[in-house]
């Protein structure tokens, strides 16, 4: 008999509901059986905590947060922690699920977790903000550790949250528990190229796809939506490797130069003005011409939702690499698949934030630090295998179909077999 998990205060989200739809579809192509499903479906352990902050004003605040430990198959629950007012239990608990597929696919040792404080933070000053943080971390403390579950950034979480984080849980066990968080400032275990490196894994997944697709990246043309953490590093070396990119934008607008873009030069130039738009030697598009731009390769790095059934007839590159999550709707994704558009899923092109904090956590528990170039050259192998892998099985077996199912099919089936070979199933 098997337990009743219909009144899961998670069960009726949407996002939650998608991610359960998309277990689903890679389930029936690997035939696992329904009780498999619902063993996967739900998170191993979830957590709800209360913390109460004092203000500023001496009023007493309280806040709910969650940590949600999906499945711990292949190794300790990894995921970040968000703050946003608009988290809910649904939406963490699908991220966890998310963080599963994604760890397991990047073939680093992890499970899948993730936590979120529903708050807005700006509203907060840096003291209450840092004592929602230790409170927070304190609270959840016996539930992480570094052989346990590892914390990272997520939205409206940094480097300093985590410098909280780590000092908080370090004072209750006693020691400097460096691997108990990831993303940390270098100076406290972090490692200075964590901040590039994924939009440097976008832009290599991206490069991997072009030499199938054209034979190289050399002189393709891009356009990147979104210059932020993820995209303005993966525009900056995708032009590095040779590519002209033609295109970039921010929430403001964009910009577009067919002979193409000095990308350190729209670095300063958003940096000084907090908008892309003020670059000079460009003409102004807005976001939508953007993605139909008449370019080889696209990269939706801003917010989900953005490739649509509405507009994928009309996106023109031959390689989309998302470096958002969730850019193109499941039914942009079948049109454009069978358009033959090479779209590299989330879940793989997005990796390289996560795998370099594999790589940070496993010096900080041997208690030596890599150099930058030695760090980026192992997220580099490790991605271009990853991508290598998904693509030749996509190509085998489902070409017909978006890259995706290939992506959650091996990594579903990468926890499956070893929930069976540990005896869970
Ligand atoms: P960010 O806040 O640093 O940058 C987001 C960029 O998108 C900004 O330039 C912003 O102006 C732009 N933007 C916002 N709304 C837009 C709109 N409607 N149209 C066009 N541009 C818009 O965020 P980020 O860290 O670069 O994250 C971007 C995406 O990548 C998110 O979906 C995030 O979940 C995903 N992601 C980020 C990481 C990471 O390590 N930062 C890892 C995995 C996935």
């Amino acid at each position: 008999m098997s337990l009743d998990f219909s009144g899961a205060p998670y069960e009726k989200d949407p996002v939650y509901m998608m991610a359960v739809e998309q277990l689903k579809e890679a389930a029936q192509i690997l035939g696992l059986s329904d009780d498999v499903v619902e063993v996967l479906r739900h998170p191993e352990r979830l957590l709800q905590v209360k913390i109460p902050v004092k203000l500023d004003n001496g009023k007493i605040a309280v806040f709910i947060g969650w940590r949600s430990q999906h499945n711990s198959a292949l190794g300790p629950y990894k995921g970040g922690i968000r703050y946003h007012p608009n988290v809910s239990v649904g939406e963490v608990v699908a991220l966890s699920m998310w963080m599963t597929w994604k760890n397991a696919l990047a073939g680093i040792p992890y499970g899948g977790g993730k936590g979120g404080i529903k708050v807005d933070p700006h509203k907060l000053s840096p003291r209450e903000l840092e004592e929602l943080s230790r409170k927070y971390f304190a609270s959840i403390s016996r539930m992480v550790g570094e052989n346990v579950d590892i914390p990272a950034p997520d939205v409206y979480t940094d480097p300093q949250t985590m410098a909280w984080f780590f000092d908080e849980y370090s004072k209750i066990v006693g020691y400097p528990a460096w691997g108990v968080v990831t993303a940390k400032p270098f100076q406290i275990g972090g490692l200075k190229v964590r901040v590039i490196s994924t939009g440097y894994g976008v832009a290599l997944v991206a490069r991997e796809a072009a030499k199938k697709v054209f034979g190289g990246l050399e002189g393709r043309t891009v356009a990147v939506q979104g210059f932020g953490n993820v995209g303005r590093y993966a525009a900056f070396y995708l032009a590095q490797w040779g590519a002209r990119v033609v295109a970039v934008s921010d929430s403001k607008g964009g910009i577009y130069n067919p002979n193409g873009l000095d990308v350190e030069k729209v670095m300063k130039v958003k940096n000084k003005t907090r908008a892309v738009i003020n670059y000079e030697d460009a003409k102004r598009i807005s976001n939508e011409e953007l993605l139909e731009l008449d370019v080889d390769i696209l990269v939706p790095a801003a917010i989900e939702d953005v490739i649509t059934e509405k507009n994928a007839d009309k996106v023109k590159a031959k390689i989309i690499s998302e470096g958002a999550n969730g850019p193109t709707t499941p039914e942009a994704d079948e049109k454009l698949a069978k358009k033959g558009v090479v779209v590299i899923p989330d879940i793989l092109a997005n990796a390289g934030g996560v795998t370099m904090s594999w790589i940070e956590w496993c010096h900080d528990r041997m208690g030596c630090w890599l150099t930058e170039e030695e760090a980026l050259d192992r997220l580099d192998k490790k991605m271009s295998e990853n991508f290598n892998l998904v693509f030749s099985e996509w190509e085998k077996k489902y070409s017909d179909k978006p890259m995706r199912i290939a992506a959650y099919v091996i990594a579903v089936s990468r926890v499956v077999d070893a929930m069976k070979l540990r005896g869970w199933l």
